[in-house]
């Protein structure tokens, strides 16, 4: 079966395949994703993409290997299926994006527990804290949207509203559920699942200290560069793929 399979595949997604696999391990590390909740995808054109399926063998998003990505159709079908593979139950939440945003180029799905946290105390994150991390800040500063219902996102008439609520921000924030991100790359996408995860997580801890700093100023933030660029992204995006290989502790943990 294996033989067969490899046969059907085309080597020109295998780096994709690799990134995309990567970066479900990167997101179990981090405390993003618990056991086999939560998927990464990739698009490959506007009727296919590659994403991270459950088969026969399912050991957890944090063992996910290279061949756990198959590549579907936009209506969750395809040969690589064959053999007991299955897409995610959320699968619109990829799918849609996909047709409904074409600068969109991978899309991820976690469930952090500082997004349930966030999400179900109503709190609103807010840009408090500078260079401790820059890119989590600015997303703060843009503003976290929320898609307001706790449901299981199966149909594309879910994924339409979750789509609607997110607008063209990058991330959003499913309440009583997880997160969502978008970008131009696997790598982007997760970076910013990640950098979300951090702003969530000191959200809550602050207001678990029964703390409210005050916004930082503006005369602050203009000395706070933009470091949403390729290359810091590629950094952070290396340091994490290495921080999961090797097992160092993942990053901040304010919970
Ligand atoms: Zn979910």
């Amino acid at each position: 079966m294996a033989t067969r399979l490899n046969a059907l595949r085309d080597p020109e997604h295998d780096a994709l395949r690799d990134s995309v696999a990567t970066a479900c391990r990167v997101l179990a590390h981090e405390g993003l994703v618990e056991g086999i909740l939560g998927h990464v995808s990739a698009r490959v054109d506007d009727g296919h993409l590659l994403v991270r399926c459950r088969g026969p063998e399912e050991r957890g998003l944090h063992a996910t290997r290279p061949d756990d990505i198959r590549l579907v159709d936009f209506d969750g079908q395809g040969d690589e299926l064959s053999g007991g593979w299955k897409v995610p139950s959320e699968l619109p939440i990829h799918v849609e994006l996909y047709r409904a945003r074409p600068e969109v180029e991978a899309v991820v799905h976690a469930h952090p527990p500082a997004a349930l946290l966030c999400g179900l105390a109503g709190l609103t994150p807010r840009p408090v804290f500078g260079a401790f991390n820059i890119p989590a800040m600015r997303l703060a500063l843009d503003g976290v949207p929320e898609y307001p219902r706790p449901v299981l996102i199966t149909r594309s008439e879910l994924a339409a509203e979750m789509i609607s609520a997110m607008g063209d921000h990058s991330v959003c924030l499913l309440v009583g559920h997880g997160i969502t991100t978008a970008g131009d790359s696997v790598e982007q996408a997760t970076v910013r699942a990640v950098n979300l995860n951090v702003l969530l997580s000191a959200t809550v801890a602050l207001a678990r200290l029964g703390a409210s700093p005050p916004d930082v100023s503006p005369e602050d933030l203009a000395e706070l560069p933009d470091l949403g660029s390729r290359f810091n992204e590629e950094l952070v995006w290396r340091a994490l793929v290495d921080r999961a290989a090797s097992g160092v502790p993942p990053g901040p943990r304010f919970l």
